[in-house]
C-alpha cells in the first residue's frame, strides 16, 4: 500500500477545476480546437512570466528543443554540448536536427553542466550548448552565456523543469537564445496532456519557430518551408493559462517543502540539493544522493513510501544512443549521480507530516 505517492496532482486540480470546464464549454462551443485565442492568451502571460519578449507553444517539449535547434542554425555535421544527466529528449532534439550530441559533466554540488567541462569540449563544429535546468535549479547560465560569446556559439536552455526558476537575476527561459519548457502533466507547470513551448526575445528566431510549427506556412496552403506538425491544441492553452496564475505559490510551496527536507537530511548528513547562491530552485524534483540507492528505496517502499530515480542510465548509456553520442572527457560526475540518485515525493499538497515520515525513513542511510 502506498500512503506517500510520489506525485498526487489532485490539489492542483481542486483549484482549478471550474475554470478547465469553463474553458472546455467555450472551446467547444467555439469549435476551434487548435491555436487560436486560447493559446495566444496563454503564449504572452508565460512570455511575461519568463521575462522574455516571446512565446511560441507547441504540442511537447521535445519539438520545443526540436525548433531551438533549427532557429540556432543547427543541422548535419554540427556538434551541440550538452549533458548526460538528463532525459534522453534533450539528445534527441539534438539528433533529429541532424546534428551530434557532445556530452559533458555536469558539476558536482549543483548536478548541472560544468562550464570549464563544455569549454574543452568545444571544436570548429560546435554550433550550440544546451545546458539541462535539472531538477529545477538552473545550469551556470553566466558562465554559458559568457562562452558561447566568446565563441560564437547559441545557447539553448533546456528549461523543461524549470519553470520560474532563477539564477544570477535571470529568469529560466530568459538566459539563453532561445529556451524549451515541457508541461507534461507531472512538470510544475502541467498540462491535461502533452505541451510544450519556446520562450525567446529575438523577434526573428520566434517568427521562424511560428512558421516552423505550423507546416511553414505563411499562409494557408502556401509553404515557404518544410515544417511540422508541432502545434498546441486550444484545450491545453486555456489549461495552461489557468493554471499558470497558480504557479507562483505553488512553487513556494515545493520551497518550503525543500526547506523542511533540508533541514532533517542536514541532520542526518544525507547528501541533498545545493542551490546555488543568487539562485531560485524550483524543485521540480528533490533528489537526495545515497550510495545504498537500492536498498533505501526497498525501504521506503515497505513503509508506503514511493519515490523515483531522475535517471538512473546516463544518456550515453542508453542502447538507442550509445553509437549515436560523443564523451566529452570524464562523466565521473554524472555516473555518481546516476548511481546515488533517489528522488522523494514533491508535489503541492504534499503534507509536512510526509515530509517528516519520508526523513525519518532515511535514518540508517546517510553518505
Ligand atoms: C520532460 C523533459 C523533456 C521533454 O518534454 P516532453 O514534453 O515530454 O517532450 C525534455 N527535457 C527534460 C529535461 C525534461 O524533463
Amino acid at each position: 500500500m502506498t500512503d506517500v505517492p510520489f506525485l498526487d496532482l489532485s490539489a492542483q486540480h481542486d483549484v482549478v477545476r471550474a475554470d478547465l470546464r469553463e474553458a472546455f464549454e467555450d472551446i467547444l462551443d467555439s469549435s476551434q480546437f487548435v491555436l487560436g485565442p486560447h493559446v495566444e492568451r496563454f503564449e504572452r502571460a508565460f512570455a511575461s512570466a519568463c521575462d522574455t519578449s516571446e512565446c511560441i507553444a507547441v504540442n511537447t517539449g521535445t519539438s520545443a528543443l526540436h525548433l531551438s535547434l533549427l532557429a540556432a542554425g543547427v543541422g548535419a555535421g554540427d556538434e551541440v554540448i550538452t549533458v548526460s544527466l538528463s532525459f534522453v529528449a534533450t539528445a534527441a532534439a539534438v539528433l533529429y536536427a541532424g546534428a551530434t550530441p557532445v556530452m559533458v559533466d555536469v558539476d558536482p554540488t549543483t548536478w548541472t553542466m560544468d562550464p570549464a567541462a563544455a569549454e574543452a569540449a568545444i571544436t570548429p563544429r560546435t554550433k550550440a550548448i544546451i545546458p539541462v535546468h535539472l531538477h529545477g535549479q538552473m545550469a551556470d547560465v553566466a558562465a554559458l552565456r559568457d562562452l558561447c560569446d566568446r565563441h560564437g556559439l547559441t545557447l539553448i536552455e533546456d528549461a523543461c523543469q524549470a519553470h520560474l526558476a532563477v539564477r544570477g537575476g535571470k529568469r529560466a527561459g530568459s538566459a539563453g537564445a532561445f529556451a524549451a519548457f515541457s508541461f507534461y502533466p507531472g512538470k510544475n507547470l502541467g498540462a491535461c496532456g502533452e505541451g510544450g513551448a519556446i520562450t525567446t526575445s529575438h523577434e526573428q528566431g520566434a517568427d521562424l519557430i511560428r512558421l516552423l510549427r505550423d507546416w511553414g506556412a505563411t499562409e494557408r496552403y502556401h509553404h515557404e518551408l518544410v515544417g511540422f506538425n508541432y502545434r498546441m491544441d486550444a484545450l491545453q492553452g486555456a489549461f495552461l493559462a489557468a493554471k499558470l496564475v497558480h504557479l507562483a505559490r505553488w512553487t513556494d510551496e515545493r520551497t518550503e517543502l525543500a526547506r523542511r527536507y533540508d533541514q532533517r537530511l542536514d541532520a542526518l548528513g544525507i547528501v541533498r540539493p545545493r542551490p546555488a547562491p543568487d539562485s531560485v530552485h524550483v524543485y521540480h524534483v528533490y533528489a537526495v544522493r545515497i550510495s545504498a540507492r537500492d536498498a533505501a528505496r526497498r525501504a521506503l517502499r515497505e513503509q508506503g513510501i514511493e519515490t523515483n530515480c531522475h535517471y538512473p542510465i546516463p544518456i550515453h548509456r542508453q542502447s538507442g544512443y550509445v553509437d549515436r553520442v560523443r564523451v566529452a572527457g570524464s562523466l565521473i560526475n554524472t555516473e555518481q549521480c546516476c548511481a546515488e540518485f533517489v528522488s522523494l515525493p514533491m508535489y503541492p499538497g504534499l503534507p509536512e507530516s510526509a515530509v517528516d515520515r519520508v526523513c525519518s525513513a532515511l535514518k540508517h542511510f546517510a553518505a
